[in-house]
């Protein structure tokens, strides 16, 4: 259990919250899972800038099409996914989940990535995440789907957040945040450093490098790059709690889903995420080969800069699969009971044992 918690918690958080797995299990939390349908106070500035923003990512677009250089057209897709890394590997995987730790030079790689992705700095993003998990789907989850897609998706960014979200996220564990300097660093001097990394650097690099124009450098590598991240990002939030499949929980509501394991750059599978969110792969050893953030962990791992990678072992997965699945896991191997009859009187089995 993690510290500082007084109430029933809807789901597991940290390492140490493992016995969970099996022993939270046998308290039926799907009642908890609920939002009181209270109304939503509106923010009107949010609600117009992001009016503002999705309009001129628009008109971004087209000039991505139509009027942008080849270099721009070029680079474009690497800044997207270096943005997206920023969250999933930076403010997801090393900060909030503790999944793997990082040496100075990576934790400063990821800070300038996460920072040019705008999401609020690492300590806040970490801390609403947090509350997501343990509290997920309830009125203290700040992207509660309970409330629907667009709620869960942009919505709950529009309005002012529940007081059970503000309540519940200062009862959360943040000393690990508090105790790293790096972070806190960005904290600090967040107003600064976001508006220069994610809407300066992008609008004057492809001017100054590639002769860009600023209207279509602003627009496309500034504007539009950061919006897709952002929808990219949400969907996790919103489709991966609503449609797709849940081969290791189908008590929640978070799914596996191929069509986000492939945009969000393995964070996809959303289900096995909310079961064992202290996993760096994010994913079942061996399912990730679409999984650009495990790689990217892996790689940095082999330069000795990520470290103490932590993973789920495979009987574990089974185990909970077999128990809370809701069978949509592919099979297993030989005799797994969701094995089909004719594979296994058509299967050729080669050097039996002779009968003595
Ligand atoms: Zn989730
Ligand atoms: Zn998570």
């Amino acid at each position: 259990m993690p510290p500082n918690s007084r109430d029933t918690v809807t789901g597991v958080l940290f390492e140490s919250d493992v016995e969970t797995v099996d022993g939270g299990l046998t308290k039926d939390v799907a009642s908890l899972r609920t939002t009181d349908g209270s109304r939503l106070q509106l923010v009107w500035l949010n609600i117009v800038l992001f009016v503002i923003i999705h309009t001129a990512s628009l008109y971004g677009v087209w000039l991505l099409l139509a009027e942008a250089s080849w270099t721009t057209f070029l680079v474009f897709p690497p800044a997207l996914l270096m943005t997206i890394l920023g969250i999933s590997t930076g403010a997801h995987r090393l900060w909030a989940h503790r999944t793997f730790k990082a040496s100075t030079p990576l934790k400063l790689i990821l800070l300038f990535l996460n920072t040019l992705a705008f999401q609020d700095a690492v300590y806040y993003w970490a801390r609403d995440h947090r509350v997501h998990h343990k509290y997920t789907e309830t009125d203290a989850d700040p992207y509660n789907s309970q409330r629907g897609w667009f709620f869960s998706h942009i919505g709950w960014l529009c309005c002012r957040k529940h007081p059970e979200v503000v309540e519940k996220g200062k009862q959360i564990d943040l000393s690990d945040l508090e105790q790293d300097a790096l972070v806190m660093f960005q904290k600090k001097y967040y107003l600064l450093l976001m508006p220069l990394i994610c809407f300066v650097l992008p609008t004057v690099v492809p001017m100054y490098l590639w002769g860009e124009s600023l209207k279509v450098s602003f627009l496309v590598m500034a504007l539009l790059r950061w919006c897709v991240s952002l929808n990219l990002i949400w969907l996790l939030n919103s489709s991966a709690h609503k449609f797709g499949m849940k081969p290791y929980d189908k008590n929640i509501c978070a799914v596996d889903q191929d069509f986000l394991i492939f945009c969000r750059v393995g964070e996809g599978y959303h289900n096995y995420h909310h079961v064992f969110p202290w996993d760096y792969k994010s994913s079942e050893l061996g399912k990730y080969s679409q999984d650009i953030t495990t790689k990217f962990i892996d790689f940095f791992a082999y330069l000795g800069w990520a470290y103490d990678l932590k993973s789920v072992p495979l009987d574990l997965v089974r185990r909970r699969a077999e128990r809370t699945g809701d069978g949509s896991h592919p099979v297993w191997g030989w005799g797994d009971r969701d094995q089909r009859m004719e594979d296994i009187a058509d299967t050729t089995i080669t050097h039996q044992q002779r009968e003595r």
